[in-house]
């Protein structure tokens, strides 16, 4: 017997019922986007190696253990995408998207790719829905596109999210700051990999979540006392912007995030149901992307919010976004004469927008009937010799097991009625 193939190792993949869940989130995250304005990108899901080392940054984790690399036929570099922002950055350019009205707003969702070690919440192929504003450095806008995932996260319905916001300050706040914290860590004894990390980007280390290393960074030098006068006046109209949007935020001033190309506001959304992996959802500004990956010197922020995290979430705060009942209505021919006539019926029942299943392989009324019970189905309507004569259906309702005839002409617009 040939051995059960079974899907790779810590992708994320969804089937019935749970799958509806994930439509239903990407929907509300895309409609709340939609209703600010955002346009949607279809981007590839595999990009050139290069776009990922220069934008994302070759001493991040996610570029140097993370990604899916290989070469194609012709021996070009590829990379599955770990992230949306560098893909979206450079669709904007090639299709000079930010020659027109500024600032661009774009939204992309589907797949991404990470050789992470899987756990609850972590996979290697997980979904992300984001957005992207490009071009304008408003204080307004960073807080625009946090209201819109905080839109999204409210018609998905969950209530637990909590929102975290720091400021990565300016290239000059930086420096500064580099300096005072690679000058503290020099008084620890480090293991190797962080030794590298301070020597590629020491900021990096804040993200260190080590039990022995948080030990280490709560006496830290913090970033918001060496911010620029001008950088700290931009997140506090940052902040004045949320306040005045009633956002609720908790500064959370070691929330670095693991991509280079962040400065200024970082946010996350964290959900306090999910454990280890809390993070629903983050982002930031990456004012000198655009420069990076050769566009011209624009600004832009933007989100990723992870949609499997978010099923977690709702699944912790018992939301039932599972579609247990994939039809309302469940059409059972009765005899072969019923046959032809039934499937229309269930057809024309579509068309009003009724879901609607039917009983294949001509089976016996009692067979028929279970399988419209396990259809979730509110209603069995089942057409017959004797109901084609009288252009009339049988309606038994699944909730209660009582029956009526009901006229064909009027079914649909009854139907509609009962199911909403
Ligand atoms: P990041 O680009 O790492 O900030 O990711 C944005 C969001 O995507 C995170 O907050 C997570 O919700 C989600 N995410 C990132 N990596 C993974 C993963 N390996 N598995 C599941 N979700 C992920």
């Amino acid at each position: 017997m040939a051995t059960n193939l079974q899907a790779p190792k810590g992708v994320a993949e969804y089937v019935p019922p749970n799958s509806a869940a994930l439509l239903k989130i990407r929907d509300a995250l895309l409609e709340a986007s939609q209703l600010a304005g955002y346009q949607y990108v279809e981007l590839p899901v595999f990009e050139d190696t290069q776009l990922y080392v220069r934008g994302v940054g070759e001493a991040t984790d996610v570029v140097s253990k993370e990604m899916y690399t290989f070469e194609d036929r012709g021996g070009r570099s590829l990379t599955l995408r770990p992230e949306g922002t560098a893909g979206l950055v450079r669709s904007v350019i090639e299709h000079r998207l930010d020659r027109g009205a500024l600032p661009v707003k774009l939204s992309y969702t589907g797949p991404f790719f990470r050789a992470e070690r899987p756990q609850k919440g972590r996979y290697r192929q997980f979904y992300q829905f984001g957005v992207e504003a490009i071009g304008s450095q408003d204080p307004m806008l960073d807080a625009e596109v946090i209201s819109v995932a905080l839109a999204g996260i409210e018609a998905i319905g969950l209530k637990n999210c909590r929102l975290l916001v720091n400021t990565l300050g300016d290239a000059e706040s930086r420096e500064v700051y580099r300096e005072k914290l690679v000058e503290y860590l020099a008084d620890f004894d480090l293991d190797e990999a962080t030794q590298e990390r301070i020597k590629l980007n020491p900021l990096r280390v804040l993200d260190d979540k080590r039990p022995e290393m948080q030990e280490i960074l709560k006496e830290a030098p913090k970033l918001s006392e060496s911010l620029t006068p001008s950088a700290k006046e931009r997140f506090d109209q940052v902040l004045a912007s949320l306040d005045a949007l009633s956002i609720a935020y908790e500064v959370d001033d070691r929330l670095v995030r693991g991509l280079d190309y962040y400065v200024h506001t970082t946010f996350e959304f964290v959900h306090d149901g999910l454990g280890a992996q809390a993070a629903v959802g983050g982002g930031g500004r990456y004012d000198g992307l655009l420069a990076t990956l050769g566009g011209q010197d624009l600004g832009g922020i933007g989100f990723g919010m992870g949609i499997d995290r978010l099923i977690l979430a709702t699944e912790a705060e018992n939301l039932g976004l599972a579609d247990e009942s994939p039809v309302d209505v469940f059409v059972l021919p009765l005899g072969e004469e019923a046959v032809i006539p039934g499937m229309k019926l269930a057809q024309d029942l579509r068309s009003h927008e009724v879901a609607t299943g039917f009983a294949f392989d001509q089976r016996s009324v009692k067979s028929a009937m279970k399988s419209a019970d396990r259809s979730g189905a509110r209603f069995a309507v089942i057409i017959g010799e004797q109901e084609l004569a009288n252009s009339e259906v049988t309606v038994k309702d699944l909730r209660d097991g009582t029956q009526q005839n009901h006229s064909l002409d009027t079914l649909a617009t009854w139907l509609k009625g009962e199911i909403q």
